[in-house]
């Protein structure tokens, strides 16, 4: 007879968290279908139908570090502009780590700026952008980097990032704050920072945002 094996290790007993709604128990609501309230600078933006049409680039007004985000989105379904003006957006970690949004549903552009990339990063790993105009879902692990007292580099942000049930970043090193004019590099921040969604001049929907802190 064999005996069992056991770890040893105590774990605590994992939390009950209630699924039986699309929203997860544990989870905070950013938008709900009618109010922007849990951001700031919001301006311009139209709230219809349950969905929000982006009109600035807004932040949340709670900080969040590691977090699970799940969100929608709907890049314009008339289709203006090419390359990075088509239906650009993003979802911001911290005001600075991008996921980029835009339409890359035949609309090319430099790989690691299409939607799904880490921007001017890392591109996606596959392509799964639906059509002008169809929602699609975001599905987000982002882990926030760590420094040490010296401000020095402890470890990087990671992200991994499922667009329509389909994995596009797998556990993705973040290099450093996103920008378009400079290569990515780590300045030392505080624990937490906002979450934002990015205004480019493009009218892209969003609808049921929420977010899990890990
Ligand atoms: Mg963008």
């Amino acid at each position: 007879m064999t005996a069992e094996w056991k770890s040893g290790i105590n774990w605590t007993e994992p939390r009950l968290v209630d699924t039986s709604n699309p929203v997860p128990s544990d989870a905070k609501v950013l938008f709900d279908g009618q109010s922007m309230d849990a951001w700031n600078g919001v301006k311009n933006w139209k709230i219809e139908n349950g969905y929000a049409q982006v009109g600035s680039t807004v932040h949340t007004k709670e900080q969040f570090g590691d977090v699970q985000l799940h969100l929608e989105f709907a890049t314009p379904e008339k289709v203006e502009g090419t390359g990075q003006g088509r239906g650009n957006s993003g979802v911001y970690f911290m005001d600075r780590y991008e996921v980029q949004i835009l339409d890359s549903y035949n609309n090319t552009t430099y790989f690691d700026g299409q939607c799904a990339s880490i921007y001017k990063q890392r591109p996606p790993l596959v392509n799964a952008c639906r059509k002008p105009g169809e929602w699609q879902t975001y599905d987000i692990v982002f882990h926030a980097p760590r420094f040490r007292a010296d401000g020095s580099l402890k470890s990087p942000a990671t992200v991994t990032v499922l667009q329509n049930g389909v994995l596009v970043q797998d556990h993705t090193q973040i290099q450093g704050t996103s920008l378009w004019d400079a290569p990515p590099s780590y300045s030392p921040h505080e624990p937490k920072g906002p979450l934002s969604l990015q205004y480019h001049g493009n009218p892209t929907r969003f609808r049921n945002i929420w977010v899990r802190e890990l």
